[in-house]
């Protein structure tokens, strides 16, 4: 995340006469302030501690379009002339060097905006570290080492410094100053830190400085140069990358001068000149100025740093508090570490009671094998699970609820290190499952229920008989049959109409279920006007006698039917009995009832006929 503003770079198709204007003055201002500031030092024999209108211009320049920079570039160009030619500062000189010297001046500016407009400008933000090291090596280090270079062809010659020391002379002084008042100039228009803090705290700050840098270089006898780095560095602390470098620009100023003038514990250097002090000066700024820029860089990255963390955790927090489902992040043990509220109003615990625990505490015991299993699973394939399982709410009731899990790992061993599950209500949708395999179960049943009657269908039947037969097999038990046949049913259905036939059936179906009522017998509707007894167990002369109830049971019932001789309904019935061998000769039990019963049709209707000669030789196997 990045702390600057969007910087306001300029958008105006070309400078404002008043940006123009106050630029102008500034530059006027600082060239004017340091010239005066460093001509007692040059004629002293010294040289530039600072200089700063290149540093300001760097500022401005990268602050706008480059398409304005010859605006600037000029001004710069005839500001340093003039400041240069009014102050008379190359005196010995003549016109030209001015001329010459303010064209490295602008060399130097031009080369470093050039160098940092990529890199700075979308953005100022010095307290990037590739930003403030850019600035370090192409605005302190290469742009003025170019124009120092250049420069110092005609420094030799004019005031009368040699070859390297007059390279050194005015790289150092433009290099110091491009360090200094480039970051001051941005951090201003970047509207930092610095004016957010009250005003008498600012002044305060500035006066210790002030105070501290006026009694270290007012006195000559203690080596107490590095007490103003106290004060310093609490500035940068308080006001940030501005104050760092306007605290800077105080104590080259204030000590510079005074240095100058010949105070400061520079003068305990035995036998230095001010040449000497004054780059003593220069390397102790640069020091200062690069811890404090250090300290500054180092400090942005840890506040970013902990916003970041700040953001994250915040946005976790609140997609967890926000979410309807709960999120629970646990050790590998399954030791609950974070819970999120939305438990409180699915199971009615706080997060607070859950801490702590295991999934022990709430999961259904018939669960909890397979939650175990599913942690296993997570744990050795490290791949995310789902499972649907009981959970108890705080008043003891379970709900149903269904949990995504997943292993989360270290970010740097990326060893697991816990799970992270997000838990779900489903009572909903499992009650909607409950409900919906209930009606599949009905379904399921109606397919062997007979729709007029009620009674089990022919293929109930056939797997009732067949099962039933696999008993007796095994059981060496009796197994008897009954096929109940409607006697002249047509004529019924003729006489009365279908509906009535209809009637007539369940009717039938009613009486003959409440003779074949044992738990394990069955009666069925094998087809139109026919039905089956399954009489598991049944020995042949019971299965006669229960044929006999059912057939009376219906003549008694006395239901009119005009097209039978008795005038009421009769069935005749077909009974057989088998003790089952083997599984092969399960066919013959029907097809002996059914011949029983082509007998008692045959034999008048409204009768029972076994068929005994079956049943014996059955049994004699
Ligand atoms: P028998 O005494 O020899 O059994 O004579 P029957 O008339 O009963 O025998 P048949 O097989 O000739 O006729 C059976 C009749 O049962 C024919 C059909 O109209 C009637 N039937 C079959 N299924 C149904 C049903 O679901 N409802 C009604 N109302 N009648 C049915
Ligand atoms: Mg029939
Ligand atoms: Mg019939």
């Amino acid at each position: 995340m990045k702390f600057a503003l969007p910087f306001p770079r300029s958008t105006e198709p070309r400078p404002t006469a008043r940006h123009m204007a106050l630029v102008c003055l500034a530059l006027a201002a600082s060239s004017t302030a340091a010239s005066l500031l460093n001509s007692a030092g040059w004629n002293a024999g010294g040289i530039t501690i600072l200089w700063p209108s290149n540093g300001l211009l760097i500022g401005v320049l990268l602050c706008e379009r480059r398409s304005h920079w010859w605006h600037y570039l000029l001004i710069g160009y005839g500001i340093d002339l003039a400041v240069n030619i009014s102050l008379d500062i190359y005196q010995h000189a003549a016109v030209n060097l001015a001329f010459y010297i303010a064209a490295c001046n602008m060399l130097e500016v031009f080369l470093a905006s050039i160098l940092l407009y990529r890199v700075i400008s979308p953005c100022p933000d010095l307290t990037q570290r590739r930003q403030l090291r850019h600035l370090l090596l192409s605005g302190v280090l290469i742009a003025p080492a170019i124009a120092s270079f250049l420069a110092s062809f005609a420094l030799e010659n004019m005031l009368t410094l040699h070859g390297l020391y007059g390279f050194v002379h005015w790289f150092s002084a433009d290099a110091l100053g491009v360090a200094v008042v480039t970051p001051l100039y941005l951090s201003f228009r970047r509207r930092d830190k610095l004016l957010h803090r009250a005003w008498w705290e600012q002044a305060g700050l500035y006066a210790l400085l002030a105070v501290c840098t006026f009694a270290v270089f007012w006195q000559s006898h203690l080596p107490l140069l590095y007490a103003v780095l106290p004060p310093l560095l609490l500035l940068g602390t308080r006001l940030r990358l501005a104050g760092s470098a306007l605290g800077l620009l105080l104590v080259s100023v204030l000590g510079g001068y005074l240095n100058t003038i010949g105070h400061g514990p520079l003068m305990l250097s035995q036998g230095a000149s001010l040449t000497d002090r004054t780059l003593q000066l220069q390397v102790f700024l640069a020091v200062s100025m690069l811890i404090l820029y250090v300290i500054e860089v180092l400090k942005a990255e840890s506040s970013r740093l902990q916003q970041h963390l700040q953001t994250s955790e915040t946005r976790f927090r609140l997609l967890a508090e926000a979410s309807k489902d709960i999120m629970i992040l646990a050790d590998l043990n399954g030791k609950r570490r974070y819970v999120s509220p939305a438990v409180s109003e699915v199971l009615g615990w706080t997060p607070e009671e859950l801490l702590g625990g295991t999934y022990r505490q709430i999961v259904h015991p018939e669960d909890q094998p397979a939650l175990e299993a599913l942690l296993e699973r997570c744990r050795t394939e490290g791949m995310g699970n789902v499972l649907t399982y009981r959970c108890r709410k705080k008043e003891g009731m379970y709900l149903w609820v269904e949990t995504n899990v997943r292993v989360y790992r270290d970010e740097s061993t990326q060893r697991p290190v816990g799970f992270v599950s997000v838990v779900r209500d489903v009572s909903v949708r499992k009650a909607a499952e409950e409900q919906l395999n209930e009606a599949f179960r009905m379904v399921a049943g109606l397919v062997t229920v007979d729709g007029l009657t009620g009674i089990a269908n022919r293929r109930r039947m056939e797997e009732v008989l067949e099962a039933e037969w696999e008993r007796a097999v095994r059981n060496a038990a009796p197994l008897s049959l009954l096929v109940i046949d409607v006697d002249y049913f047509k004529r019924y259905n003729d006489f009365y109409g279908h509906l009535q036939g209809d009637t007539c059936l369940r009717e039938v179906a009613q009486l003959a279920a409440r003779m074949v009522h044992r738990s394990n017998e069955l009666l069925a509707r094998y087809g139109g006007e026919e039905f089956v007894a399954i009489l598991p167990g049944t020995t042949s002369e019971d299965a006669q006698r229960l044929a006999e109830r059912v057939r009376l049971a219906i003549e008694r019932k006395g239901l009119p039917h005009s097209g039978n001789p008795h005038h009421c309904v009769t069935v005749s019935i077909g009974c057989a009995t088998r003790w089952p061998a083997s599984s092969d000769a399960r066919d013959t039990l029907f097809t002996a009832a059914d011949h029983a019963l082509y007998r008692a049709k045959s034999g008048g209707r409204n009768r029972v006929e076994v068929a005994e000669s079956e049943s014996l030789a059955s049994t004699a196997t």
